[in-house]
């Protein structure tokens, strides 16, 4: 400005001694001001615009903790169409739940133990026979526990391990230790419903929508998905707040020490998570699953949405009404779970779980037989809707 200003006040005088007419000498200079205007404006605009390229770039810069916080609460999920809920429910496989996923859960899988290493070897040959090229990890340690030191395995599969943040959908592996029951000679407490089934439906949810959880990672989507199989939900004794939850303790305190993304001194993976869905005590007929907190109501909202809407269109079998399973009129109280440590923590929870527990919750006969497929199948899509309306897909 000061050079401009110079420049005005050496304006020449004609010949005449007079000075140029008042018009033209207002003019050159208005001249020069409007394009300087411009080009502050071209230049204003091109900074604009190099920030907002960069703001949609974000994943490779440190993401403020109030940025991640504000983002979650406001994730916008789509809404599936008609025709949509029928494409994503056609692509749930129930023949593939049983016979891939399920059967080669349901045996003893106590921490530690061949059984649980069996298990794990399936989730791992599952999950990597995926075109999403899912990153695998696992989280070892060892524990004291009423029987001794033990060591435990949580399973941890990321979709695109960059991604700012992080939809987790989670299970607990292991199977309750029980002694030999007389009335059932030779048979092992197998926990078909706590928690192989969850598992099996975990597997297949993300082989159903392979294809579409693909392109989410070619997208590289501010919002992932992330699965956690837990191990050592169950107490070896009594359930306390020591002897239980020894995979969901040990990674919430993992995750809330980690920095995300890597080298942030403001976040951690903790931060990362949007939404925490944990699924338990599924399989059986008739589930009753009830809304438990508030600060995600808007979530057990969509999934009640799901099921009317695939309900209304035919697409689920052996169900009554449009709302059959999820209920938000109704509460039986709390239910201690994995959850508990990443609630603590200010986790967001859905927690996915019948109330009251379906009748033969640890019993020996919380097998395949009493298990319900049409049931399984149904919740399966009602999920399957819910994660493509909540990722996008
Ligand atoms: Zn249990």
């Amino acid at each position: 400005m000061s050079r401009t200003s110079k420049r005005y006040k050496s304006v020449p005088s004609t010949s005449n001694g007079s000075a140029l007419p008042r018009c033209d000498q207002a003019r050159m200079p208005r001249v020069r001001v409007l394009f300087i205007c411009l080009c502050c404006v071209l230049i204003f605009a091109l900074i604009l615009g190099l920030y907002i390229s960069s703001d949609a770039n974000r994943s490779n810069g440190p993401i403020p903790a109030a940025d991640l916080t504000k983002d979650k609460f406001n994730h916008k999920p789509s809404k599936c169409s008609p025709a949509q809920v029928r494409k994503f429910a056609s692509q749930i496989d129930r023949k593939r739940l049983w016979e891939t996923h399920l059967r080669p859960i349901l045996r003893e899988r106590i921490p530690g133990t061949a059984g649980s290493k069996a298990v794990r070897q399936h989730i791992y040959s599952q999950l990597g026979s995926l075109s999403a090229g899912w990153m695998l990890e696992e989280d070892s340690f060892v524990s004291p526990t009423p029987k001794g030191s033990v060591t435990f395995t949580n399973v941890l599969a990321v979709l695109d391990p960059s991604a700012q943040r992080r939809l987790l959908l989670a299970c607990h592996y292991d199977s309750k230790i029980f002694p030999p029951d007389p009335r059932y000679p030779g048979k092992v407490f197998l926990g078909a419903s706590d928690s192989a089934v969850p598992c099996a439906m975990i597997l297949e949810l993300v082989t159903a929508l392979d294809v579409q959880l693909s392109a989410l990672k070619q997208q590289r989507a501010a919002v992932t998905l992330q699965l956690v199989f837990f191990d050592g939900e169950e107490a070896f004794e009594d359930w306390t707040e020591t002897d239980s939850l020894y995979g969901s303790r040990h990674l919430s305190e993992l995750m809330a020490r980690t920095p995300h993304p890597p080298g942030s001194t403001h976040t951690t993976l903790l931060h990362a998570v949007d939404l925490f869905v944990l699924l338990d005590l599924l399989g059986g007929p008739d589930p009753l699953i009830v809304n438990h907190f508030d600060n995600t109501a808007r979530w057990f909202d969509r999934l009640i949405a799901a099921e009317k809407s695939l309900h209304k269109q035919g697409l689920l079998s052996s169900h009554p009404s449009g709302q059959s399973y999820f209920r938000k009129d109704i509460y039986f109280g709390p239910v201690q779970d994995d959850h508990i440590p990443f609630l603590h923590r200010g986790v967001p929870i859905l927690h996915l779980i019948p109330t009251p527990f379906p009748p033969f919750w640890h019993k020996m006969d919380d097998s395949e037989e009493k298990m319900h497929p049409p049931t399984v199948e149904n919740l399966m899509k009602i999920l399957a809707i819910f994660l493509a309306e909540y990722l996008g897909l």
